[in-house]
């Protein structure tokens, strides 16, 4: 068959080439070898991989499956199918294929001719056909919107150039604006600095305006037009007793409630709706106080003073109070200045008054008396008419003291004049009106008295201490004989002088007893002679005071034995140290100790008692020599310590003594910065106490 035709076997899908013309192996580039007997897509495929529709084989198998069953032929349209060159390479082919049944007897497909005309040429002219038209097309396409933009630009421009234009006259507009706005720039900050001169200006004044409220005394506050406070100076603070920083911005009856009805709102309310000042005192409850209060409306609210005029309300209460007390006063001292003249009148002594120039403005009964000069003669005359000499400028220059210093003056003084002796003591008081009120007192007889007691004391001292230098020469004197008598009684009494009888063995122990009894006295004596005539001194040690006491007791002990008395145990810490002369010290307790053993009796079979104790007081030492002896009567306690004094010398007679012993000790006591005194009851004991600077 002439044509390009392949024979395909109808099992698909191998599609078996069965038969091929020449022309189609040549189309194919094929021989029948390569062809023959092998499956259709196994040799002809879209295996190019440039070819980027690789749909022919599978239209192909389409077509096939409908021949097969249409039993139809079936025209394809053109299809790319490329074919592969011997030497591997590709080659493009456009194929317009018909696919053509072979039926069998029996009416079925035995066998499929594809059928295939290379319109490889005609598509690759068509192609380049509708290349070179789309092309034109594209280009016509260009042409228009060139065209079209042309126009547009035409437009555009026309809008510029108009726009253009518009801007000009817009610039033009803006200069003119910017002129006007530069202008306008100027007189702002003309009105900006004005502005900010009012504003310096106001603050001035409010500064102004605030020093000026700081110093207004009155307190004062300011309240807007809702009733709240603004402004609280220093004064209101403190009359009202809190603080600005609490009232501003409150209402007045929120910060008052309680005592706005009765103070405050009325007048205010009153300024309110007048528009006028009002002012008021009111009682301030709570501060228990008055005020007085002014309420001055402006536009912003009130301004209220107000000041504490309790004080003033008190002092009218106080000023009514005192007329009438001094109205009852007055009328006192009316009294009063009548019984004084009455007392004045009576009084023994001299009182009388001068004036400024020293004149006698009145004087008492006892002043004619004293100053030897009648009412008559003294009243309205003054002080140096009266006594023109020494007296009167004596008087006068103490007096114009007074009267002028306003200080009170006392004097005693011994005057004469005119025959006339003033022996006055005198006080004299300044007067408010610039005058002297004097007292005066005639003490001529005291003075006497106390020149004569001084007179006296002094010739008693002379002769004391007369006496007292008698005592200690003939105390001297007396000792040499004494000693004599002792000196010879004792070598007649050792046989020295011959035998000697029994008889007058006895004889010379009375001589010897008589002579020591003397020589003692005399001793005493002399030593409270030398005392007297201060030429006794004191060599102070540290003395121990308790073996001080041990050994002074031991003195007495025998003697106490005797009579049958108790010596309890010293009362004495060991350590206890005074600062004494221990000889002098030993002197006083033997004294004390001895007094004690001889004015102690044993009474009702009770044995007496003697008791020694010593304590520290402070810096000093005290030691006490008790007895349960007679005791001494209250109103001679003083007198046993004065010389030669024995209370009851009858019934001590049987004791010894010369009544020197207690005056010495005390003396020596005082000697060495102490003291002795003595406490004492009659019938039950004495204790007499011995005081030491302690060491
Ligand atoms: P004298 O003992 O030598 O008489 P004093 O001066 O020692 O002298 O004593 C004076 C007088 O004080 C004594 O005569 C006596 O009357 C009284 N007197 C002293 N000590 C005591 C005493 N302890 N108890 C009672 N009387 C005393």
């Amino acid at each position: 068959m002439p044509g390009v035709n392949l024979l395909l076997a109808v099992d698909a899908p191998r599609w078996t080439m069965l038969a091929a013309s020449d022309e189609r192996l040549a189309a194919t580039l094929t021989t029948r070898e390569e062809t023959l007997g092998r499956p259709l897509f196994e040799v002809f495929s879209d295996a190019n991989p440039e070819n980027d529709r690789p749909t022919g084989e599978s239209n192909l198998r389409t077509s096939l499956e409908t021949v097969v069953r249409t039993r139809a032929p079936h025209r394809m349209a053109v299809q790319r199918f490329d074919i592969r060159r011997p030497d591997g390479t590709w080659e493009v082919r456009h194929w317009a294929p018909r696919n053509v049944p072979v039926l069998g007897p029996d009416g079925a497909v035995r066998y499929i001719l594809h059928h295939v005309e290379d319109v490889s040429e005609v598509v690759r002219r068509t192609e380049a056909h509708a290349k070179l038209r789309s092309e034109y097309v594209v280009s016509e396409d260009a042409r228009h919107e060139l065209e079209g933009a042309n126009e547009l630009l035409r437009d555009q421009q026309l809008e510029l150039e108009m726009a253009n234009q518009q801007l000009q006259e817009q610039h033009a507009d803006l200069e003119i604006q910017a002129d006007e706005l530069r202008v306008a720039a100027a007189a702002l900050e003309e009105r900006t600095a004005e502005a900010e001169r009012a504003r310096a200006e106001a603050e001035a004044v409010r500064a102004r305006t605030d020093a000026v409220l700081a110093s207004i005394g009155d307190a004062f506050y300011l309240l807007d037009r809702e009733w709240r406070f603004t402004h609280v100076n220093a004064a209101a603070e403190l009359l009202l007793k809190t603080t600005a920083a609490a009232l501003i911005g409150r209402t007045l009856w929120d910060a008052f409630p309680d005592v706005l009805g009765s103070v405050f709102e009325r007048p205010y309310r009153e300024a309110m709706a007048s528009g006028r000042p009002t002012s008021a005192e009111a009682f301030f409850a709570p501060l228990l106080t008055w005020f007085d209060v002014r309420s001055y409306p402006w536009p912003g609210g009130l301004m209220v003073h107000f000041r504490d005029v309790g004080a003033r309300h008190a002092a009218e209460a106080e000023r009514e109070r005192l007329l009438v007390a001094a109205e009852a006063a007055r009328a006192d001292a009316e009294a009063e200045r009548a019984r004084t003249a009455g007392i004045l009148e009576a009084m023994a002594d001299a009182h009388f008054v001068l004036d400024a120039d020293f004149r006698f403005v009145s004087v008492n009964a006892a002043t004619e008396r004293n100053l030897g000069h009648t009412r008559e003669q003294l009243v309205g005359r003054s002080i140096w008419e009266l006594f023109p000499g020494t007296v009167g400028s004596i008087f006068e220059r103490s007096y114009r003291q007074v009267a002028t210093a306003k200080v009170a003056v006392h004097f005693v003084g011994e005057y004469e004049e005119g025959g006339l002796t003033l022996v006055p003591e005198v006080d004299a008081y300044p007067t408010p009106d610039g005058g002297v009120a004097v007292f005066w007192r005639d003490v001529r007889a005291e003075v006497q008295a106390v020149a004569e007691r001084e007179r006296l004391l002094a010739a008693a001292e002379a002769a004391n201490r007369v006496k007292s230098e008698f005592l200690a020469v003939m105390s001297h004197e007396l000792r040499t004989p004494l000693n004599a008598i002792g000196g010879y009684a004792d070598l007649m009494e050792m046989g020295i002088r011959g035998p000697v009888t029994e008889q007058q063995r006895e004889d010379l122990g009375r001589i010897q007893r008589s002579q020591r009894h003397l020589l003692g006295l005399v001793n005493e004596v002399l030593n409270y002679a030398k005392l007297e005539t201060g030429t006794v001194s004191y060599e102070l040690a540290d003395v121990p005071v308790r073996s001080a006491l041990t050994e002074a007791e031991a003195l007495v002990v025998p003697q106490a034995r005797m009579k049958g008395l108790v010596f309890e145990a010293i009362d004495c810490p060991d350590d206890l140290v005074a600062r004494a002369d221990p000889e002098k010290l030993r002197q006083v307790l033997v004294n004390l100790l001895g007094n004690a053993v001889k004015f102690t009796e044993s009474r009702d079979g009770q044995p007496g008692r003697i008791s020694v104790s010593c304590a520290p007081d402070g810096e000093r030492v005290r030691i006490a020599v008790r007895d349960t002896g007679i005791g001494i009567a209250m109103d001679k306690l003083g007198a046993v310590f004065e010389p030669f004094v024995q209370v009851r010398a009858t019934l001590t007679r049987t004791a010894e003594g010369t009544g020197l012993g207690l005056a010495i000790s005390r003396d020596l006591a005082r000697g060495m910065g102490g003291a002795l005194t003595v406490e004492s009851e009659p019938g039950v004991g004495s204790t007499f106490v011995l005081v030491l600077p302690r060491a």
